[in-house]
């Protein structure tokens, strides 16, 4: 009898829609217009476009670094390399910009935009280390932070009215935010580099954020618990994130050109503390600046490892195996005892998330849940347009 033949597992991945050339520069931030076949893209050559249907070509009087785009009212406020906030209203055909007012926001560039349409504010961060906000019907000034560095990430929760704030020292600060005055709830730091993204999931109340540490953290603010849980799933900095929340499942782009769908589904435990020892917590043979028993047993002193999954103090010898741990965020292989080696079992081992090349280094991403496109835009000057169907379902 023929051996039946088993049916081949089809690889699910993206599928590249488009490839849209021709910005002169690097393309800071790019949004797909929902419904429609157009791109807005703004960047360093001053211009701003609706690109690759009937095209708008719109030059700044300084080079954009950031936007904003609110579908509803398809107003685009555009952040300028010299703190401007330029705002437009763009007609209903997409054929035309009209501009209609200028917030005075920041000393310098402005890092990032939101325009929050249930409260008529625009909230913008600089490279001057201020977050402002400003009303968008009179385009006044409400108020300012100071933050620790340059913010390269800024969500907002409308509900609670929470400002998250991410900066290149690593750090994130929460504020809550009134008329015209805001309070600092907490500020925290999990990354050993710079934060690049944030991305907040209103309904889970869960903040992700990245960083050119490689890593993505998951915080855990609305459960109270406490938990932050890295996602370790990039080879280089993670520069761009999106959330799909009818889907639970977080996007992360970044210099390595990977496109990482994570499923948000699955309960993911924290990595233990490491714990210190003077000797390996398996063999006790002495780690090398232990020299009182290194004398009295004779031994060499031995270099300090430490279990990802168990957090032991172990030699190198008795954490000579690798596994991917994906129940705690390590989708590549790291360093575990030998025991913890033995019991992880195939089903620990499942991958929680899937691994995409998009063969450019992205520095900025934009989702679509309606049609389940990704926009990337990377440091070749190219915006890429994703069918994400495949893996986002
Ligand atoms: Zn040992
Ligand atoms: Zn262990």
């Amino acid at each position: 009898m023929a051996a039946e033949v088993q049916p081949q597992p089809l690889t699910r991945k993206p599928i590249l829609l488009q490839r849209v050339e021709g910005s002169q520069e690097v393309v800071n931030m790019a949004v797909l217009v929902p419904k429609e076949e157009g791109v807005i893209s703004v960047s360093e050559d001053r211009r701003d476009s609706g690109q690759y249907w009937p095209s708008i070509y719109y030059v700044m009087p300084s080079p954009c670094s950031c936007m904003s785009f609110n579908p509803e009212t398809r107003r685009l406020s555009i952040g300028l390399d010299n703190g401007t906030i330029s705002e437009f209203i763009l007609s209903e055909d997409y054929n035309k910009m009209t501009p209609v007012k200028n917030y005075q926001a920041h000393q310098s560039r402005v890092t990032m935009i939101l325009f929050v349409l249930e409260l008529e504010w625009v909230l913008s961060t600089g490279q001057d280390k201020l977050f402002a906000w400003h009303c968008s019907e009179s385009a006044r000034r409400l108020g300012g932070y100071r933050t620790s560095a340059v913010a390269s990430g800024l969500q907002f929760d409308v509900e609670t009215r929470h400002v998250f704030i991410g900066d290149q020292s690593g750090q994130v600060t929460i504020l809550t935010l009134e008329q015209d005055t805001c309070t600092l709830v907490t500020a925290f730091r999990g990354h050993t580099g710079g934060v690049t993204a944030l991305c907040w999931d209103p309904v889970q109340r869960v903040l992700f954020s990245g960083s050119s540490d490689h890593s993505v953290i998951m915080w855990d603010i609305g459960g109270r618990k406490g938990t932050a849980i890295e996602l370790q799933g990039h080879n280089d900095k993670v520069q761009a994130l999106s959330y799909a929340q009818h889907t639970r499942q977080l996007i992360s782009c970044g210099g390595d050109g990977g496109i990482v769908v994570w499923n948000m589904d699955v309960e993911r435990q924290e990595t233990p503390e490491w714990l210190d020892s003077d000797s390996c917590q398996k063999c006790d043979q002495p780690f090398f600046w232990n020299f009182k028993q290194m004398w009295d047993s004779k031994k060499i002193g031995l270099r300090q490892h430490h279990c990802r999954k168990c957090g032991k103090a172990v030699c190198g010898k008795c954490s000579s195996k690798r596994s991917s741990i994906p129940l705690m965020g390590f989708e590549f292989e790291v360093r575990v005892c030998d025991s913890c080696h033995e019991a992880i079992t195939d089903e620990e081992r499942a991958p929680t998330a899937t691994f995409h090349d998009s063969k450019h280094n992205i520095v900025h991403v934009h989702f679509d849940p309606t049609r389940g496109w990704l926009l990337t835009s990377g440091t070749d000057k190219v915006i890429k347009l994703w069918d994400m169907t495949p893996v986002v379902s």
